[in-house]
């Protein structure tokens, strides 16, 4: 079960893995959004916090705040961790790239235990390494993404890609400058999705300019069109915090002209119930609210909303956890089945469920050509098991083997519909598990499973398909 360590960030192994908060150092994410605040010395729209001052301390080195997290959660090096890199900043493809590299091959060589010559080297090197890196999330601007940029974050070894979407209204995107509109947003969705990435929405509620009609539409209807329909989706409130704390002049300026007028938390809760049932199962539903203490809000929905409080009238992927299901759910869950939901043009959600509706596990699929598909995501929730540790009672969800039925159930579907190669993009420390299910490396960053046909032909299915330019 989770184990709390007095952080911002509760240190959690109940996601089959431990999620590290990594910060990058504060960067010019070239946006002038006019809801967004700043606090002096640290990275645009986060405060001085436990988790952000960790990363000041640790001069935003991710090895060193890897090397302290470590520290702090009283982890055993080297004994098999599942480990997941979520680096949190402005915009993370604001940072030049040398830094990135650099950010993250210090990463895996902490893991490795080896300082590598180069990125390639240290992502090679996960192969063997005990503790691994299972998934590696960004979050950044979707008008700093393109296929270059995709690229790029595959050889970084990025599992998911947070983009920061807002709003979905042209006019509301415009009059809080964001820099982009409701295009750009899909086309970046369609592009990090080719690419295999799973795609995080960031929006948030009761902007200056819209309104809880506006948001609605945008919560139950639009985002699941074919065009969007994210994997994931962070809901923040639009908040005033207070002037002491952060400088937030543009929307203080709105707030005290009567121009923007705050939601309060029982506006919001109520909003978030008309909502919930409209959003669909595939989706897994992070947040809803920032972790940031009322005392240092000014206007918005200050108080914590418990989100147990919508598990009747939810179907998002984390209401049905099994993690919010069952007071001990280290039992034997053994008797799973596989369902399946549609997720997007050709993309399909497939879950392992427990009885009708508790979820062990998930993975995602997307059919990219009469002859291609692409697993985009493969995880197994519970209590995390080490690399490698047997599972002979069967107890909890991992290492049972959901893992195995939930891609066995995407090949299937695969081979239903006359696929020749299926594609992925694994976290650099978990290309052996592919490798063992059958799967072959055709570059250095993605794996496939030949149905039909060789290797030369999946290359050339892959330029065709993923890498077009
Ligand atoms: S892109 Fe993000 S960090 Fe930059 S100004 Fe807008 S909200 Fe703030």
């Amino acid at each position: 079960m989770s184990i709390l360590i007095n952080m911002r960030t509760p240190f959690r192994k109940s996601h089959g893995k431990i999620t590290f908060v990594l910060y990058n150092k504060p960067s010019n994410c070239k946006g002038k959004c006019i809801y967004c605040f700043s606090q002096k010395g640290y990275t645009k729209s986060t405060t001085a916090n436990e988790d952000t001052t960790l990363a000041k301390e640790s001069s935003w080195n991710g090895r060193k705040q890897l090397e302290k997290r470590f520290e702090i959660y009283q982890l055993k090096k080297d004994s098999g961790i599942k480990c997941d890199f979520a680096v949190k900043g402005d915009s993370f493809a604001s940072h030049d790239e040398d830094y990135l590299l650099q950010y993250s091959k210090e990463m895996y060589d902490f893991l490795n235990n080896r300082t590598s010559e180069s990125l390639e080297e240290a992502v090679l090197l996960q192969n063997e390494a005990k503790d691994k890196c299972v998934t590696y999330k960004v979050e950044t601007r979707p008008d700093q993404i393109d296929e270059n940029k995709c690229l790029f974050f595959a050889k970084l070894g990025i599992t998911t890609v947070e983009i920061g979407v807002q709003s979905l209204d042209d006019d509301v995107l415009r009059l809080n400058n964001r820099g982009h509109d409701s295009s750009t947003v899909m086309k970046t969705t369609q592009l990090l999705k080719r690419f295999g990435f799973e795609v995080c929405y960031q929006i948030m509620i009761g902007l200056p300019f819209s309104n809880l009609e506006t948001d609605k539409k945008m919560l139950t209807e639009t985002l699941w069109k074919n065009e969007y329909a994210p994997d994931a989706l962070k809901i923040y409130p639009c908040l005033l915090l207070k002037e002491s704390y952060v400088m937030q002049k543009k929307l203080r300026n709105l707030y005290l002209a009567g121009i923007w007028k705050p939601l309060n938390t029982h506006d919001y809760t109520v909003f978030l119930e008309e909502c919930y049932p409209h959003i669909p199962n595939y989706v897994h539903i992070n947040r809803i609210q920032r972790i940031i203490p009322p005392e240092k809000i000014d206007a918005g929905p200050a108080s914590e909303i418990n989100r147990k409080i919508f598990s009747n009238i939810s179907k998002c992927l984390w209401q049905r956890s099994i993690n919010n299901y069952l007071d001990n759910w280290n039992i034997n869950v053994n008797n799973y089945t596989i369902k399946e939901y549609l997720q997007g043009a050709n993309g399909y959600c497939f879950e392992s469920v427990l009885g009708n509706d508790i979820v062990l596990g998930y993975s995602r699929l997307n059919l990219i050509s009469k002859k291609s598909a692409l697993i985009r995501d493969v995880r197994v929730l519970g209590d995390m098991l080490l690399v490698g540790q047997k599972n002979e009672e069967k107890i909890g969800c991992q290492h049972i083997g959901i893992g195995t039925a939930l891609l066995n159930a995407m090949e299937e579907k695969a081979r239903d519909n006359h696929i020749e190669f299926i594609f992925i993009k694994p976290a650099a420390g978990s290309k052996n598990w592919f490798i063992s299910r059958g799967y072959i490396y055709i570059n250095e960053y993605y794996l496939v499973k030949i149905f039909a046909g060789n290797k030369e032909q999946a290359i050339s299915e892959y330029q065709l398909q993923i890498k077009i330019s």
